[in-house]
């Protein structure tokens, strides 16, 4: 029966309707149409010289030249920032190449490897938050469906001269029930039994109010407003978790396209003063197998064919494989 569930940490509504999942889904064939491959991929290790020059790297060789591990240069096509940008589009967008190897997605790195992309990641957020932009966005799209026109694997950064409405709202919902909303909606979870599917000081679940089947969250319990401001233990953590939930998703749905998404409180002044806004910065896992139309179009309600329960159960049993 469907049944439809409000999801305070985000105010949105879903309808869960698992009777509509009948028809199962394959996505590689729609990920793989019009992506970009080797040898004509400017991301791919020996091809440096096709992208704008690199901001930075980790790993060794000349700067725009091969030997690196992590790869950070601006976006060719930027939605803000660049000479051009009018008035509320200044800013900057790169693009965080996860690593020279065109087939390795972020649930295909070692600890280490996971560590150091998420490692520059926030060290770039951090960059811009100092700049005195107002709000960095992280976010990687795997796959055609996902919004990813060149199929090698990387992360992109999003940085803001203003606080975008979702965000503002977002701080202004915490502020508003002055209690911690991500740790609600993972305590919310455990008591469903859709939590915790995997870790510790880092933990991820599958939220009650899942839009999307298969949907996952991340956050680390002592996690603060911004990812600027995470610690390397938080960082190496979150990493870990979030490798670990990309390949059982993986497995589970057959290679789908999916979005990360770091949800990010405002930098700027106040985060700089140290007087935090009340936020708890966490991370939105949607592998994209569902199709937004018609119905959700019009009223701004999600319809989830998949039950957060089965997902989480099905998560739980692969990693349970993993670390066997
Ligand atoms: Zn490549």
């Amino acid at each position: 029966m469907p049944e439809l569930r409000p999801d305070a940490l985000t105010g949105r509504l879903v309808l869960l309707a698992p009777g509509r999942s009948s028809r199962p889904h394959t996505t590689a064939a729609v990920a793989a149409a019009g992506e970009v491959t080797p040898p004509s991929c400017p991301f791919c290790g020996g091809h440096e010289h096709e992208t704008p020059p690199e901001v930075a790297r980790t790993g060794d060789g000349p700067p725009d030249g091969p030997g690196w591990r992590v790869r950070v240069v601006p976006n060719l096509y930027p939605i803000v920032g660049g000479p051009e940008a009018g008035p509320g589009a200044t800013g900057a967008h790169e693009v965080i190449v996860l690593s020279p190897d065109h087939g390795a997605g972020f649930g295909a790195l070692d600890d280490a490897q996971a560590a150091e992309v998420l490692t520059v990641l926030r060290d770039r957020a951090r960059f811009h938050a100092e700049a005195g932009r107002a709000h960095v966005q992280l976010l990687i799209n795997q796959g055609r469906a996902a919004g990813a026109s060149i199929a090698h694997p990387h992360a992109q950064l999003l940085a803001l001269d203003f606080v975008p409405p979702t965000v503002a709202v977002a701080v202004d919902r915490f502020a508003s029930t002055g209690t911690d909303l991500v740790l609600d909606d993972q305590a919310e979870a455990i008591v469903a039994g859709t939590g915790v599917i995997v870790g510790t000081e880092v933990r991820a679940w599958c939220p009650l109010g899942s839009v999307s089947p298969f949907e996952v969250r991340i956050a680390a319990l002592a996690g603060g407003a911004t990812i600027e401001a995470a610690t390397d233990r938080q960082i190496l953590g979150t990493a870990v978790v979030l490798r670990d939930v990309l390949r059982a998703l993986s497995r589970a749905l057959d290679d789908p396209p999916y979005n990360v998404v770091v949800h990010n409180s405002a930098a700027g002044p106040r985060a700089a003063a140290g007087s935090e806004p009340p936020f708890h910065w966490w991370i939105e896992v949607v592998p994209r197998i569902g199709v937004v139309a018609g119905f959700e179009l019009g009223t701004g309600i999600l319809v989830n064919t998949v039950d957060p329960e089965t997902a989480a159960q099905r998560l739980r049993a692969l990693l349970d494989l993993e670390t066997e």
